[in-house]
């Protein structure tokens, strides 16, 4: 056996077995119910599995929570066995028993890892410990008593105490995220400002914002029912000894195959459960100016078939639930309020 064959050998074996298990941040990647079908948690939590192992850094076990009105009697995850909890869950306050969401502020508390993705941050509205983690939050009743709002003002953190109601975004395009702290491990070395590929972008996120590092911020364009603030779109914090990666990206698979999105997930999940990041970022990482995606993570999305950028629903497709061949822009039903008469409501969030 030649030295050459002997090489792509190992490099084979070396494709297949990324790393040892043993080594592996052990990862409890927690989904089992959405604020509606639009956050598919089903299809999204296989792109969340992937783009983790994908690195060889994580072994990720999926841990799907009882539905509404499931019994959650048994449902006793064990938290101690991770070194941090992936959450692509919303549900509301009740859904939990008491003691569930004990042994998940102890595990935090006492130095586990969490990332919060998307409408991750719009579970459990008046659970003020999960509140205090990830910093801010939207919809499922959060207001003023919740917190202040939070964005960036004048290129600093700031709060806002005005009233009303939080969580709100236009409609998804790409836009443009601006790192505004370039010392953190997750975000050395990124470029200054990177596309993102088509997402919402959240706006008027309320909370407590204790022990809260806002990594980036995006522009929220009023022209696309935004607030024309610069709103957080990454953020760090520190519940006890726990670390927090929380990201209002990825509402759905086109957005995570954003490499922007990949990249900031895996770097944020491998900090929140070690303190540090390894990864290097890749050369197709976007730039000011372009765009970049996984084309296999886009085609997880079984409607990838319809058109690569699900942005609006073409005609003929419809909403998911909803009647067809209705034009662009059907979206299914929000589970919140509807906004004063007058504002034009998010579809969803
Ligand atoms: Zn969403």
């Amino acid at each position: 056996m030649n030295r050459l064959l002997l090489a792509s050998l190992f490099a084979a074996m070396a494709l297949q077995f990324p790393a040892q298990a043993a080594g592996r941040i052990r990862v409890m990647l927690l989904d089992g119910e959405s604020g509606g079908p639009y956050h598919a948690w089903r299809l999204t939590t296989p792109v969340l599995k992937k783009e983790l192992e994908d690195t060889g850094l994580f072994q990720v076990d999926v841990v799907t929570a009882p539905p509404a009105g499931g019994d959650f009697s048994a449902f006793k995850p064990e938290f101690g066995n991770y070194q941090e909890i992936v959450m692509n869950y919303d549900a509301p306050d009740e859904r939990w028993p008491d003691a569930l969401k004990s042994s998940f502020e102890s595990f935090v508390r006492g130095g586990g890892g969490l990332v919060v993705v998307h409408a991750a941050d719009n579970a459990f509205g008046a659970w003020g410990a999960f509140n205090q983690m990830i910093g801010i939050g939207g919809w499922r009743g959060r207001t003023e008593k919740t917190g202040p709002f939070w964005y960036f003002k004048e290129g600093k953190l700031t709060s806002d105490d005005t009233p009303g109601r939080a969580g709100n975004h236009g409609n998804r395009v790409p836009f443009a995220v601006t790192i505004q702290d370039s010392n953190h491990p997750i975000t050395k070395g990124l470029p200054h400002v990177w596309m993102h590929q088509g997402d919402e972008l959240y706006n008027s996120l309320r909370g407590p914002g204790e022990n809260m590092t806002v990594l980036a911020t995006a522009y929220s364009d009023p022209s696309n029912h935004g607030t024309g603030r610069d709103e957080p779109i990454l953020m760090v914090l520190k519940y006890g000894k726990g670390r927090v990666f929380h990201t209002t990206l990825g509402h759905d698979i086109n957005a995570m195959s954003c490499v922007g999105f990949m990249v900031t997930l895996q770097r944020g999940a491998e900090w929140a459960a070690t303190g540090k990041v390894t990864q290097k970022i890749p050369a197709v990482f976007p730039t000011a100016d372009v765009v970049s995606y996984r084309t296999d993570i886009a085609a997880m999305d079984p409607n990838y078939k319809y058109g690569l950028n699900a942005l609006s629903n073409p005609p003929g497709r419809g909403g998911m639930g909803m009647g067809r061949g209705r034009g662009p822009m059907m979206m299914p039903m929000r589970p919140n309020p509807p906004a004063a008469p007058g504002a034009p409501p998010p579809p969803q969030n």
